[in-house]
C-alpha cells in the first residue's frame, strides 16, 4: 500500500464523518441511470479504468489485491463522483493479474466488501473481482467460431443437462468429468462402446443443449473441489462470469472464462447451439450481496411493509422493472450472447420479471442475432409484488412475440399434476386428460376442435403461436420420467415402463411446440425416486452410463423420432394458422388421441401423416381416410426409413400403450 493512500484510509476511519456528499431520492424511480452502457472496470496495459454505480453513496473506494482471497489490500483508490449515480478511478500502471473489490460508504457506514455488480473475471469464489486481458481468455481458433445454422425456433429441440450429472461417471470414459470442457472431448464412449458426452448428443441428433446454471453461483465451496459437491446452482452470486467448479482451475480468472468459450465452441463445431440457464430472479445472499452493497435496496422488490418480497421462493425477488434492474439483464444476457456466443437463454421463474423488460431483451438479441431463442417458466414461486398483468407470467406469454414458456398443462395432462408425485394422466390410461393432451400437440393455439364442454376441459390458450410453447414431460425439477412412471405404477413391469417412456416423448416429439427432452430421460435415466435433487449427491444424480447400453432399444426409439421430427416439417409448423389448418384430430376413444397432419402444404415429402396415441391397456381401432400408408412407427420400434411395413384400408389397430406413426 503506498503512504498517500493509506493515509487517505485512515483519515475516513478516524473521522467517520461526512454526508454533505450524499445524494437523497424520493423514490427508487429518481435513481439517475447511466444512458449507453458503462463497464466497472477496463484494462489497458498503461492503465486501468473502474467505475462503479452507486448513486447514494456518501464515498466509494476501490481496493486492489494480489490475490483472488485472502491477504490484505495494498492498495486503496478514492473514486470520485461523476454524472448519472456512477463514481471513478483510474490507474495509470500495468494492473494485469491483480484483483479488486469496491466498497461503498452509506450513512455513514461501510458496505462492505463486493466485486462489483457487473464483475467479468474473479477469482476463487467469486469475492474478487480480477483484472485481465480478455484477449487471453480465447481459445484457439475462437475468432471463427459461428453459430451452427438455426433458422427458427420452431425447429429447435432442446436437452436440457447439468455439466456434472452427464460426466461424472467414470464409465462415460469423459476425462474433464463434471468440468465445461468435458464437452471438448471427442470420440468418449463407455467400456460396451456406447458414446458418451458430446458425441452422444451427436447422436441423439438435438439442436440445442440447455446448459443448467453456469454463472458463477455460491453454493459450491472452489477450494475444494477435490471433495465432492453439487448443486443445480440456482444460486447466483455473479451474473457475468462462469461458474469456478465447472473450470479446471477456480483460482485462475482467466481459466473459467477459456475453459467456457471451449465447450461452446465444441458444441458449435458440432452443429449444438447452446443455451444458458439464467436466474435474474433473486440472488443467493441479499445483505452481503452485490446488489445490496452497491445500492441498498434498489435491485429487489419490497413488499407493502417494506420488507423483501420473496417471489423467488429463496430469500428476495430482484426489480427489473426499475431502470438499472432492467438495463442491467438487457446488458448481461447481450454480454453471454456476444462475447461467450450464446445461442439462448431459459429464464428461471421467468413470472418474476415484467414484460417489458423481457421484450426489451427480445429486442436487444435481435439486434444480436434474431436466431438466438428465448424461453422460461411462466410462474413464479409466490406473488410477485407488480400487477399480474405487468408480469411474465405464462398467461402473458402472447404480449412477448419471441418469447417461449414451459407447458405444465402438456407436462401434467401426461405424466400427473406438479406436487403429487404417485398420481398418474394421460399415460396410465387416467380418462379425461385427452384435451391436455390434444392442447400439447397443437402448441398451445387455439385450435378449432379444441372446444371445451362439460365432459372435455381442457386448457386455455397463452400463445401467440406455437413457437411460444415448449412441450415437455420432465425437467430437472421433479421426478425424471422413469422414476415418476414408476411411482404412478408401481406394479408396472420393466416392458410395461418403457412403452410408457416411449409413448411419452413421441407425444413431445410429435408436438407442435417445442420440444425439450430432460438429459437422460433417453435411456430411463433415474435419480432413484428423488424428486428435488438439487443438493444430493452424485450418485442420486449422475447419469449412469450403463443404462445406455441397457435401453438402447429407448434410446434408438428417441433418436428416431428426433430424425424423423427434423426430416418432417409438418411436425413443427411454427404458425397458428399453419397448424388450425393442417392439423385435424381423429375420432378417437378415451385416453387415446389421434391427428392427421397435412404435409405438402408445409413442403414434406409426407403428404398425409397419422399419429396415435394409445394410453389404454388394450388394442384400439382408429378410423383413417382410406388409403395405402407406409409405418414409421409402432409398437416401440422406429424406422426413419419406415420401412416397417405398409397398413391399407380405413382403419388401424393401435397396441397397447403404444404409439404409431404412419404416412402417406
Ligand atoms: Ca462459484
Amino acid at each position: 500500500m503506498n503512504y498517500k493512500n493509506l493515509c487517505g484510509m485512515l483519515f475516513s476511519l478516524l473521522c467517520g464523518c461526512s454526508s454533505a456528499n450524499q445524494e437523497k431520492y424520493a423514490s427508487f424511480d429518481d435513481y439517475p441511470v447511466p444512458e449507453g452502457s458503462w463497464e466497472e472496470m477496463s484494462y489497458s496495459p498503461s492503465a486501468t479504468s473502474f467505475s462503479a454505480w452507486a448513486p447514494t453513496a456518501e464515498e466509494v473506494r476501490v481496493l486492489l489485491y494480489e490475490q483472488g482471497e485472502g491477504g490484505a489490500p495494498y492498495e486503496m483508490i478514492q473514486m470520485k463522483r461523476a454524472e448519472d449515480g456512477l463514481w471513478e478511478a483510474s490507474m495509470k500502471s500495468d494492473l494485469k493479474g491483480k484483483f479488486y473489490t469496491f466498497n461503498v460508504k452509506i450513512d455513514g457506514r461501510w458496505q462492505g466488501d463486493t466485486p462489483g455488480i457487473k464483475a467479468k473475471a474473479v477469482g476463487v469464489n467469486g469475492n474478487r473481482a480480477a483484472i485481465i486481458d480478455f484477449k487471453d481468455t480465447n481459445p484457439q481458433g475462437w475468432e471463427k467460431d459461428v453459430r451452427p445454422q438455426f433458422a427458427q425456433m420452431s425447429d429447435a429441440i432442446i436437452y436440457e443437462m447439468h455439466f456434472r450429472d452427464i460426466s461424472i461417471d467414470t464409465v462415460s470414459g469423459i476425462k474433464n468429468r463434471g468440468k465445461f470442457i468435458a464437452f471438448s472431448e471427442e470420440n468418449t464412449h463407455t467400456f460396451w462402446g456406447e458414446k458418451t458426452g458430446l458425441d452422444h448428443l451427436k447422436e441423439l441428433g438435438i439442436t440445442h443443449v440447455h446448459i443448467l446454471p453456469s454463472f458463477d453461483f455460491s453454493s459450491i465451496d472452489e477450494n475444494k473441489l477435490d471433495v465432492p459437491q453439487y448443486n443445480w446452482g440456482y444460486d447466483p452470486k455473479n451474473y457475468n462470469v462462469p461458474e469456478g467448479s465447472y473450470s479446471t482451475n477456480p483460482f485462475d480468472p482467466v481459466t473459467r472464462i477459456r475453459e467456457f468459450k471451449q465447450m461452446v465452441m465444441a458444441f458449435h463445431k458440432a452443429g449444438i447451439r447452446v443455451v444458458m440457464d439464467v436466474v435474474y430472479n433473486h440472488t443467493a445472499s441479499t445483505t452481503d450481496g452485490n446488489f445490496e452493497r452497491m445500492v441498498p435496496g434498489y435491485f429487489y422488490r419490497q413488499d407493502k411493509d417494506g420488507n423483501l418480497a420473496n417471489a423467488s421462493g429463496c430469500g428476495n425477488e430482484t426489480a427489473s422493472e426499475r431502470a438499472m434492474m432492467r438495463k442491467y439483464m438487457i446488458e448481461s444476457v447481450c454480454y453471454w450472447a456476444s462475447k461467450y456466443h450464446i445461442d439462448g437463454f431459459r429464464f428461471d421463474l421467468m413470472g418474476v420479471h415484467d414484460i417489458q423488460t423481457m421484450n426489451d431483451i427480445r429486442l436487444a438479441l435481435d439486434k444480436i442475432d434474431p436466431t438466438i431463442i428465448m424461453y422460461g417458466e411462466g410462474w413464479a414461486a409466490a406473488a410477485p409484488q407488480l400487477p399480474f398483468d405487468e408480469l411474465a407470467m405464462k398467461n402473458n406469454v402472447y404480449k412477448m412475440p419471441g418469447v417461449a414458456a414451459f407447458s405444465d398443462e402438456f407436462r401434467d395432462s401426461l405424466r400427473g399434476p406438479f406436487g403429487q408425485d404417485d398420481m398418474g394422466a394421460f399415460l396410465l390410461g387416467r380418462k379425461g386428460h385427452e384435451n391436455g393432451i390434444r392442447f400439447g400437440i397443437v402448441g398451445g393455439v387455439k385450435h378449432p376442435q379444441l372446444k371445451k364442454d362439460s365432459v372435455n376441459a381442457g386448457p386455455d390458450s397463452w400463445v401467440g403461436s406455437p413457437s411460444q410453447f415448449i412441450s415437455y414431460v420432465s425437467c430437472h425439477d421433479d421426478l425424471c420420467l422413469a422414476d415418476r412412471l414408476k411411482k404412478t405404477l408401481s406394479n408396472a413391469s420393466e416392458a410395461e415402463l418403457v412403452a410408457l417412456q416411449k409413448l411419452a416423448e413421441t407425444a413431445v416429439l410429435t408436438s407442435q411446440g417445442v420440444p425439450f427432452i430432460f438429459s437422460g430421460d433417453e435411456f430411463m435415466r433415474t435419480k432413484y425416486g428423488n424428486p428435488n435433487t438439487y443438493n444430493m449427491s452424485d450418485s442420486i444424480n449422475a447419469i449412469n452410463w450403463f443404462r445406455k447400453t441397457k435401453y438402447r432399444d429407448v434410446f434408438d426409439y428417441v433418436k428416431g423420432l428426433v430424425e424423423i421430427r427434423k426430416a418432417h416439417p409438418a411436425f413443427r409448423m411454427g404458425k397458428t394458422e399453419l397448424v388450425c389448418e393442417y392439423l385435424e384430430f381423429l375420432p378417437a376413444p378415451s385416453s387415446v388421441v389421434a391427428f392427421l397432419i397435412k404435409g405438402a402444404p408445409c413442403n414434406d415429402t409426407w403428404s398425409n401423416i397419422i399419429v396415435v396415441l394409445n394410453a389404454q391397456k388394450i388394442p384400439v381401432v382408429i378410423q383413417i381416410p382410406e388409403g395405402e400408408y407406409r409405418v414409421a412407427c409402432k409398437d416401440g420400434i422406429v424406422d426413419t426409413k419406415s420401412g416397417i411395413g405398409v397398413i391399407s384400408g380405413n382403419q388401424v389397430k393401435v397396441s397397447p400403450r403404444s404409439a404409431l406413426i404412419i404416412h402417406q
